[in-house]
């Protein structure tokens, strides 16, 4: 058997170093403790980027999966099947969105987005040449389409020129975004709740007025709920709790918790002028395999409470971070919605974090200075407990 050792060398010499690591194996997961190639365990407050909502081992998403597997795993969207039809039925509910296409990621729902939306202005006016409004500090993908309307000039320079007719306004400034609107402008796309970016909800203020803006000048909302989606921050969208509906969503992460798949959604009256036969297509996007594990989760969502629980015990993690904000003064805010949670310190949190793996429990950053805790959304309060034991302990160290 190999250690971790050898496996990190290994891997090292054959994968394209794109991350920096943390120097461990994972090897299996149970509930939302994983466990290392050595035995070594882990409290799981990333969920694999927000991912794994519903934890490890869940045994009716496995038994779907592995059901699909042994009866149907591919057909081609040439095809039907019951799956996809149940997933699609599910999500569509779930999201008050009446058309569903699924992808294989996010990234390729964002893909998807941008070019409903520009499909939709083309059918309208009958020409091209349309202009997208995207947010300063805003993640939507390393493709060149979703790297063009990223905000963050680092990750989109050395790819330039990408997509043209992007244009940047400031998240949470309605004026910047008024100022950025011309005759071409089909579209704004933004995160409800900004993931990558530092963890920043939207104003409700602010993302009605963009609602009424696109209203008035019939631009497409498109709001990418990849990460704050799938029941994160406490509904089962992030824009549910604003009470607006975007045009075009998307959705991807905890979708398959765990099964590669992301999907792009719209309005009837969207999809009435959008993407029609030969526009669109993917080769697995929406296959029986991945749909049964979409259609379960749903379902697991349901059973579990998943909403239930991450309204209460979202409030009981927020609320000992905040404690924890009071007596440290080195955190400036925590921040976020549900298990969307932003703890920003006045220095980097690498230290904080290597700590915390050191012992046991796994955390992200979002930025240098921001702490990111997105667990899987069945942690307890026993969890949250140990978890800030773990970073008390890690801060004490820290400074
Ligand atoms: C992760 C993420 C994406 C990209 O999704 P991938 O599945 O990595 O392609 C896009 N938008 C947001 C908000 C994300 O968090």
């Amino acid at each position: 058997m190999n250690t971790m050792k050898q496996t990190i060398e290994a891997a090292e010499n054959v994968l394209l170093h794109t991350y920096n690591r943390y120097q461990i194996v994972l090897d299996r997961g149970e509930g939302v403790k994983l466990f290392d190639t050595e035995g070594k365990e882990y409290l799981d407050f990333f969920a694999g980027i927000a991912v794994s909502a519903l934890g490890y081992g869940n045994k009716a998403l496995s038994g779907a999966i592995k059901d699909q597997v042994d009866k149907l795993m591919h057909t081609s969207n040439y095809f039907y099947s019951v799956p996809a039809m149940e997933a699609g039925k599910k999500l569509a509910k779930a999201s008050g969105m009446d058309r569903v296409f699924f992808t294989n990621s996010g990234t390729e729902a964002i893909e998807g987005a941008i070019k409903a939306a520009k499909k939709y202005a083309y059918t309208r006016d009958g020409h091209g040449g349309f202009e997208i409004i995207a947010m300063e500090r805003s993640f939507h993908g390393r493709s060149v389409g979703a790297l063009s309307v990223t905000g963050n000039a680092h990750y989109r320079e050395p790819f330039e020129p990408l997509m043209g007719g992007v244009k940047f306004a400031v998240f949470n400034d309605i004026d910047s975004v008024k100022a950025q609107v011309t005759d071409r402008t089909c579209a704004i796309i933004m995160e409800t709740v900004q993931g990558e970016g530092g963890i920043y909800p939207a104003d409700p203020d602010f993302l009605r007025q963009v609602r009424a803006l696109c209203d008035e000048k019939d631009i497409l909302l498109i709001l990418d709920e990849i990460q704050c989606g799938m029941g994160r921050t406490g509904n089962m969208f992030a824009y549910q709790g604003y009470g607006i509906r975007p045009d075009i969503m998307t959705c991807a992460k905890a979708l398959g918790c765990g099964v590669p798949v992301g999907a792009f959604a719209m309005t009837g009256r969207v999809a009435e002028k959008s993407l029609a036969p030969g526009d669109h297509g993917t080769t697995y996007g929406g296959n029986p395999l991945v749909c049964a594990a979409v259609s379960e989760v749903f379902d697991q969502f349901e059973e579990l409470h998943i909403l239930e629980n991450v309204r209460e015990t979202g409030a009981y993690l927020r609320d000992r971070l905040e404690k924890l904000a009071g007596a440290v003064p080195s955190i400036k805010e925590v921040r976020g919605k549900g298990m969307l949670l932003g703890v920003e310190f006045d220095h980097p949190v690498s230290g904080i974090i290597a700590y915390c793996i050191e012992h046991g429990v796994l955390l992200i950053n979002s930025g240098a200075n921001v702490l990111r805790v997105i667990p899987p959304l069945v942690v307890t309060k026993e969890h949250v407990d140990q978890m800030i034991a773990v970073l008390e302990e890690a801060i004490r160290k820290d400074s």
